[in-house]
């Protein structure tokens, strides 16, 4: 026993070293066995190193999310300087590490540090080390510096569009969990959320340069409740908010926007609703609904699938690809779908002005009349994005406001399984689910699979498919 153990011990150990070194040289980082941070590692980092090297395209086909986690600065590069003289990159460091150990203990998620000690590593090769991983997000996680020591706050920070609802969500749970002021989303050319294929930004959790934030933040308590409120947020991002519904919530976030009277009078102002799902009373309907289209090659093949099932579902167009594909529109509605009006040119309405919001929609609904010969009385904004004052411009036109309750993710690259997975946890009868006709990865491709695998399922489960005019007890047509 003891030979047999002595003979294969050093195989093994060479084998681990083996795996150890291709996958540095695929990261093209340099590892620091010793450091005392090491325990930061994720247990399974061979395994990728090995993946990456054989299989660089392969998605992750396991029902977790991958969370890439990048420390902000790092070696040669301290960052800010706090108040006390503790170096941001310090923080950053053992933030990110009190996140990583959340998330691998939740079975939900597999995270990924793109630095685990001191060093340095280029913003470009930490885009990098998300892609080459095939993460579903990234964060990077910083603490603000500001030259006025009063100037105090969380905000995050994004780069491309994709990336807002994760913004969102976290800023969300971050200001929640931390108590700092809330100084919201912003979008910035930041060279490190320039290249990652996946949502990614920035997370500043409060500034180092205030005292106060600082203290919080250099605390235990602090670092806990900051690290635990990005997980928290990443759940909301994956799985959306248990139990939320229509118009319980006013903090703007995409699917919890209601007008000022909703909550008040909901008997006497239906038409000032904002739509999030129908009524459970209605029994286990769905309403299966498709955002960004038409295109010509992913609309038809869902309208393929929509037919041999006998299922009527609810396409929110684009007026710009409407104008382009007008043969695909006047399908969707020869065969029996609703159509909405989801903007010109998907603009996020929070950022345009109240003239531009309302071009965007005007001209769709012109272009859409022009094709179909009527006017639709539903509207989606792009994002779920809108300000109380275009919700109530919008109502005015006589549009319906319709979100959703179960957004798949399917433009982000999520595989078919994630996808069912996201319907079995947010899916109650009368829910309206988000999914993409256009503007995602793979030409949607797990949106095909998942369509095909979500019908005879909620078949099973007994739903029946309607359209969201059907769901909500509202007319096709203004
Ligand atoms: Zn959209």
């Amino acid at each position: 026993m003891i030979h047999h153990k002595k003979r294969k011990k050093p195989a093994k150990v060479f084998y681990i070293i083996l795996i150890g070194i291709i996958f540095c040289l695929g990261f093209k980082l340099a590892w620091h066995t010793g450091s005392a941070t090491v325990k930061l590692i994720p247990a399974s980092s061979a395994k990728h190193g090995e993946t990456y090297k054989t299989l660089p395209d392969s998605p992750n086909n396991n029902q977790t999310y991958r969370i890439a986690i990048d420390p902000g600065h790092g070696g040669k590069d301290p960052g800010a300087t706090g108040v006390s003289g503790a170096y941001e990159k310090e923080f950053n460091l053992s933030l990110a590490g009190r996140v990583f150990d959340i998330l691998e203990e939740d079975p939900l998620f597999e995270p990924f540090m793109t630095r685990i000690d001191d060093q340095f590593v280029e913003l470009e090769d930490r885009a990098a080390i998300a892609n080459d991983w095939n993460a579903d997000v990234m964060i990077s996680i910083h603490g603000n510096t500001y030259t006025d020591p009063t100037t105090s706050g969380t905000e995050t920070l994004y780069r491309h569009e994709d990336s807002i609802p994760l913004a969102q969500t976290l800023q969300k749970q971050v200001v929640k969990g931390l108590g700092l002021r809330d100084r919201g989303i912003k979008e910035e050319q930041l060279k490190v959320l320039a290249t990652p294929k996946m949502p990614a930004v920035l997370v500043e959790v409060g500034y180092l340069t205030n005292a106060d934030d600082e203290h919080l933040l250099l605390s235990n308590e602090g670092l806990e409740r900051a690290a635990q409120s990005i997980v928290d947020g990443l759940r909301d991002y994956f799985m959306g908010e248990q139990g939320h519904s229509a118009g319980q919530q006013t903090d703007g976030s995409p699917h919890e926007i209601s007008s000022s009277g909703t909550n008040q009078n909901q008997n006497q102002s239906m038409e000032k609703k904002v739509y999030f799902n129908g009524s459970a009373k209605d029994g286990k309907q769905v309403a299966l609904t498709f955002d960004d289209g038409p295109d010509a090659i992913v609309t038809p093949q869902i309208l393929d699938i929509l037919r041999e099932n006998d299922i009527k579902a609810t396409f929110f167009i684009l007026g710009d690809r409407a104008a382009s594909h007008p043969e695909t529109v006047r399908r969707i509605v020869e065969e029996g779908h609703a159509i909405g009006n989801h903007s010109w040119s998907h603009p996020n309405f929070k950022e345009i002005t109240m003239e531009e919001a309302m071009k965007q929609i005007n001209d769709t609904q012109d272009k859409l009349n022009d094709i179909i010969g009527y006017r639709p009385s539903l509207f989606r904004p792009p994002y779920g994005a809108l300000d109380e004052e275009k919700v109530e411009a919008i109502q005015s036109l006589d549009l319906a406001i319709v979100n959703w309750s179960v957004d798949t993710m399917d433009w982000s690259g999520l595989p078919a399984q994630g996808i069912m997975q996201r319907i079995h946890t947010q899916l109650k009868p009368g829910g309206i689910i988000l999914q993409h006709t256009a503007n995602g990865k793979n030409h949607l491709a797990n949106t095909i699979e998942a369509l095909k695998q979500l019908i005879p399922d909620l078949k099973d489960q007994g739903y029946s498919f309607v359209t969201v005019p059907e769901l909500l007890h509202l007319p096709d047509t203004q």
